[in-house]
């Protein structure tokens, strides 16, 4: 927990576990309605995430997170990030990204031709998922 009034605490956590928890001097992610970067003493709030990359400045550095969704939650200098999966940029399996980013080009493709929204819908959530990760890894 952050108890200085200058830093925030950052905490990102999925059915796996905890994938981060670090301090920082701002934290920035994609909410449904636009980007959102977070400084300390920022009002509570609580924001829908879309799939793409948060980012928790520290100084001159900067730790880069795939998150797929989810929500957050900010208080008292504590923003805690609940997703289906995150994974750090170290931790990305770029390879398996490219596959899962191949496959689901491939069923976009066959969904479009059979006119089969359901498929068409997964597919290309998990086509964003993969280029996110592909993103975030090659940052
Ligand atoms: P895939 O088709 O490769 O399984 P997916 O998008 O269906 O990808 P998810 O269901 O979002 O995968 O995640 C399942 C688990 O695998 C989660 O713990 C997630 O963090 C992890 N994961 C998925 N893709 C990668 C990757 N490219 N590198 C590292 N971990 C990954």
């Amino acid at each position: 927990m952050a108890d200085n009034q200058s830093v925030l605490s950052v905490s990102i956590v999925t059915p796996d576990g905890q994938v981060y928890e670090e301090n920082g001097d701002m934290l920035v992610v994609k909410t449904t309605i636009g980007e959102l970067g977070i400084l300390p003493n920022h009002v509570p709030l609580i924001a829908s995430l879309v799939v793409d990359e948060a980012r928790v400045k520290h100084g001159d550095n900067e730790d880069e997170i795939a998150v797929n969704g989810g929500f957050i939650e900010f208080s008292d200098n504590v923003a805690t990030i609940v997703a289906d999966s995150a994974e750090r940029q170290d931790d990305i399996d770029v390879n398996r990204a490219e596959d899962a980013r191949k496959r689901a080009e491939a069923t976009i493709k066959k969904a479009q031709e059979a006119h089969d929204t359901d498929t068409l819908a997964r597919a290309e959530v998990a086509l964003r998922r993969a280029v996110n990760r592909i993103n975030v890894a090659k940052h």
